[in-house]
């Protein structure tokens, strides 16, 4: 029997990378020579990190904004999201003159409240925890109709994280192996879904941290699971894939060649890396690839070029000074 067709055609990356044009920012691919050293391989970094929110998460939330209809486009969008996917979409949402409900819990510092309300969005503070504020979400998009953006298992947002690898063909058109973050899988299997076309040779490998891998666990369980989540200096990477989940799973099993692991020593080990000799300021979820490289997880033959991408920069720096302090190489 041949393989049932893709649930996101490659058209749909297509259709994203036009409606983007203007509205992302069109990222750097930037050599590592201190990974290559340390490899044997080309070793480049896809710097995400570089949109105006912090984070590659503004393509998919624009993508999947700008798909709307004339009528959801009047009633609005909500999200939950304490961190890169409610600035994406915050964002986007005042870009495109779309009215943005983020719903956050009680626990959700001042700072990252305001640094949503700042870009324009309305903030809804909704009970103690996470899934006080999911249900306050829902209940607006049953009471006025708005539409729920989700951070990863929905066709737009991953076309639109899938336009990175137009971007990244561009500019390196063999790449052997992508290292690429992983949680809930919206911007693996964009990428994967790219490469599947414009580099069917590329290896693609989710990297996540060790702590509550729920797309790992699932994996290893045959479906989604839930998984108890814990402080990690990848916190990006944190929360389940949805036991309802529709898209990212069996897309995640189809298109990616392996996920690895990585421990919270060598996400910080990472982190000064890319500070000191990248010169580079990501967040902990950004450099699991440069992680599995300086761990030994994953080892490139020798030459390959290898690309991690970098998806974002949302870090407290007080932190990041006293890891690199820490971290002397
Ligand atoms: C959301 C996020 C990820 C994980 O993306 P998924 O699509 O959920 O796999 C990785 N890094 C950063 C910085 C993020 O914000």
């Amino acid at each position: 029997m041949p393989p049932a067709p893709l649930p996101i055609p490659f058209a749909a990356l297509e259709t994203a990378r036009d409606r983007l044009r203007g509205l992302v920012t069109r990222t750097p691919l930037v050599a590592s020579p201190s990974l290559g050293a340390r490899t044997g391989a080309a070793v480049w970094l896809k710097l995400e990190s570089l949109q105006p929110t912090g984070a590659f998460k503004l393509r998919g939330a624009t993508n999947r904004l700008a798909a709307l209809t004339d009528q959801e486009r009047r009633r609005g969008v909500v999200a939950v999201s304490t961190g890169n996917h409610g600035r994406g979409v915050a964002y986007a949402a005042r870009r495109l003159g779309v009215r943005a409900v983020i719903c956050l819990s009680e626990l959700v510092p001042p700072g990252k409240v305001k640094a949503i309300t700042d870009l324009g969005a309305e903030v809804q503070i909704a009970g103690a925890d996470q899934e006080a504020a999911e249900q306050a979400a829902h209940r607006l998009v049953a009471d006025q109709g708005l539409t729920f953006v989700s951070p990863f298992d929905d066709p737009h947002v991953i076309a639109g994280q899938g336009t990175i690898a137009f971007e990244l063909i561009a500019d390196l058109p063999a790449p052997d192996l992508v290292l690429v973050p992983l949680s809930g899988g919206g911007l693996i299997c964009g990428i994967a879904l790219g490469l599947a076309v414009l580099a069917p040779n590329a290896r693609v490998i989710g990297v996540s941290m060790d702590r509550g891998a729920a797309m790992h666990a699932s994996l290893a369980a045959g479906r989604p699971v839930p998984v108890e989540e814990r402080p990690t200096l990848a916190d990006a990477l944190g929360g389940g894939i949805g036991l309802d989940n529709r898209y990212t799973f069996d897309l995640v099993r189809r298109l990616v060649d392996d996920v690895v692991l990585v421990t919270e020593d060598e996400i910080a080990a990472a982190l000064a890396h890319s500070f000191r000799c990248d010169r580079q300021i990501a967040e902990g979820a950004a450099v699991v690839g440069q992680a599995a490289l300086l761990a030994g997880k994953v080892r490139p033959p020798p030459g390959a070029q290898v690309v991690c991408l970098l998806g974002g920069n949302s870090i407290d720096l007080d932190r990041l000074i006293e890891i690199v302090r820490e971290h002397r190489l």
